[in-house]
């Protein structure tokens, strides 16, 4: 038994007893109060109604919930399960949402929205053999006084309605729960094919790529279903599938090329959501790459801090330093060269790369361009002539959509041809034509992995000291003195803003869901707050504060309580915000 922990109806009472007064006697309902079946805790209670809703958890016994041992020991399982109820209570919610009434956000009730992915989110955890599900609710009131009955039927009806048809097993369809959680395991089990086969991504035949619009993730209907080249076809054994047939995109430097609208940068596009599981019924559940993949892309007036691009780009006319490059408003091609370098950083194994959101001096100079400007006059080492050797020496496959010259095919190794959204293997061709053609300059000299020793700045802040939290990774607390916690607020995917300070998240295109946006708000504040002491490099700091939430869990990122609407972001994403981040 918890202490403190009071039954149901000692709510109902105490609930009765605030009826008709004014709203903040609403706070005296903080706490835990076991129910059927049940523990509902009330973690944070509004200030008034028109505040942002009060967060609340339930939690429940697994034992209780009655899901096979195995589907909360197991991770992939976990995971799977844990997504999989929260769009169930989801889609009950949404029977109740503001059936109870009221001023402001009298009776709302909500949890996430999941999209197209599977992620880990703070709105259901299975830990220890106990499930917990965060959400929110607004308590009623006409005015700003208390409505006891409204929030009556929310805690007294709606609520448990909503549990006990989502949450035990006995309620749910079985089937549909296995069909989830399994394809879960086959979709791990082809990301341990790509590994052990040397591939960086693989698209099973029969795969719906292109999305219904520009804002909407859902697949598109009657489009035309992905098949691979013959040459390109893999055959795999996946344990509940059984056998998959799709295109296997081996390491190394792979173009993808076409005319215009021919469906190259939707196949790219769902590459890089690879990265992630999708949903059955998605089109993509067997499209899965390489988990660091980043996409490449310009992003001009971003903000770069001492990375070494000198790769790329060296002698600016301005003199300035390109080997510890900053600047607060980067150019198209400066942004990208960081980019690479940052990613190699992050651990990217693979890069994606689509022309259509490069920049074009980055990307490659034609041969009349490189005769009228000569070297020596120009900074810019173009990423044609790295990307053979990021791939021989760095360990890093390319995969780029670059329709607009020619010289690519000369340093790709596999060339595929979108045509009409069917995907052709053109490289042999390719190959003997480029044999009829002199090559351009492909390669340059000089090439090195960058060491990655840059020191993220101390945020030390001058003015009133602030309470010192227990600082993570045994170093002394106190690096951030300004006071207890910076304000977080998210704005879905495109920023976040700790206090005064906006990180512009919108060029990450593999960010894919708003809650990913605020946990890395919560991630670079402690990151801020008492990771980066002016001692530990990006790196060091960035793994010490995924390790931290790997480990602990969201519990060492939140105050005094996590609240629903946090997702898990990828280590990649997270370094990104680091690097985006201005002080
Ligand atoms: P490209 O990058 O080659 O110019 P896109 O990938 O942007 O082409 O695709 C152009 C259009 O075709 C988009 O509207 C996209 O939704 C649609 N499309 C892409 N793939 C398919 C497909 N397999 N079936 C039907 N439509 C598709
Ligand atoms: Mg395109």
């Amino acid at each position: 038994m918890i202490k403190n922990m009071k039954s149901a109806n000692e709510l109902k009472q105490l609930l009765q007893s605030i009826d008709r007064k004014s709203y903040p006697a609403y706070k005296a309902l903080a706490g835990s109060w076991q129910f059927q079946g049940y523990l509902l805790v009330i973690d944070h209670v509004q200030g008034d109604p028109f505040a942002s809703p009060s967060s609340l958890h339930v939690e429940i016994e697994g034992t209780r919930a009655g899901f096979p041992a195995a589907y909360y020991e197991k991770d992939c399982f976990r995971i799977a399960l844990q997504d999989f109820l929260t769009r169930q209570i989801s889609s009950q919610f949404e029977k109740y949402n503001f059936k109870a009434k009221g001023s402001g956000k009298s009776g709302l009730l909500s949890i996430s929205r999941c999209g197209q992915e599977v992620l880990q989110r703070s709105a259901c955890e299975i830990k220890n053999g106990k499930l917990t599900v965060r959400f929110q609710a607004g308590f009623p009131a006409f005015g700003r006084t208390i409505n006891a009955g409204e929030l009556q039927k929310i805690l007294f009806e709606f609520l448990p309605s909503c549990v006990e048809n989502s949450l035990f097993y006995e309620k749910l369809d079985k089937k549909k729960v296995e069909k989830c959680v399994f394809l879960s395991e086959d979709q791990e089990a082809l990301r341990k094919i790509l590994q052990k086969e040397g591939l960086v991504c693989f698209v099973a035949n029969g795969s719906i790529l292109p999305r219904k619009s520009g804002v909407s993730d859902k697949p598109l209907l009657n489009s035309v279903p992905f098949a691979s080249p013959a040459s390109m076809e893999r055959t795999f054994l996946l344990p509940h599938h059984g056998e998959i047939k799709g295109m296997a995109v081996p390491e190394g430097v792979t173009l993808i090329v076409g005319g215009g609208y021919h469906g190259k940068s939707t196949l790219l596009e769902a590459i890089q959501s690879g990265v992630y599981n999708h949903i059955e019924g998605d089109g993509r559940e067997f499209v899965i790459t390489e988990d660091t993949a980043v996409k490449l892309r310009a992003e001009d007036g971003r903000s770069i801090r001492n990375v070494n691009i000198s790769l790329f780009i060296n002698d600016l006319p301005n003199k300035k330093d390109t080997v510890s490059f900053q600047t607060e408003d980067a150019s198209g091609s400066t942004s990208q060269a960081a980019a690479v370098v940052e990613s190699m950083e992050a651990g990217c194994k693979l890069f994606l790369v689509d022309e259509d959101t490069s920049a074009t001096n980055f990307m490659v100079r034609d041969e009349l361009m490189q005769k009228v400007i000569r070297k020596e006059k120009e900074p810019i080492t173009p990423f044609i002539e790295r990307v053979r050797d990021l791939y021989e020496k760095a360990g890093i496959s390319t995969i780029m959509v670059a329709g607009s010259s020619g010289a690519f095919f000369y340093i790709a190794d596999n060339i595929l041809l979108m045509d009409c959204y069917k995907a052709v293997d053109i490289t042999e061709n390719v190959k003997t034509l480029c044999r009829e053609y002199p090559a351009p300059r492909l390669s340059a000299s000089g090439f090195f992995v960058p060491e990655f020793q840059r020191v993220f700045p101390s945020c030390k802040q001058n003015g009133k000291a602030g309470k010192e939290g227990k600082a993570i990774g045994g170093r002394p607390s106190g690096v951030r003195e300004r006071h207890e916690h910076m304000k977080v607020k998210a704005y879905g995917l495109e920023s976040f803003s700790l206090d005064k300070e906006s990180v512009d998240v919108r060029y990450l295109e593999q960010l894919t869901d708003g809650e990913q946006t605020a946990a890395l708000a919560y991630l670079l504040r402690l990151g801020l707050e008492k990771v980066f002491d002016g001692k530990r490099t990006v790196q060091q700091g960035v793994e010490l504060l995924y390790d931290t939430l790997q480990k602990d869990g969201w519990e060492a990122f939140c105050s005094s309580y996590v609240p629903c609407g946090l997702a898990k972001p990828r280590i990649q994403e997270l370094y990104a915000c680091v690097n985006r981040f201005r002080q």
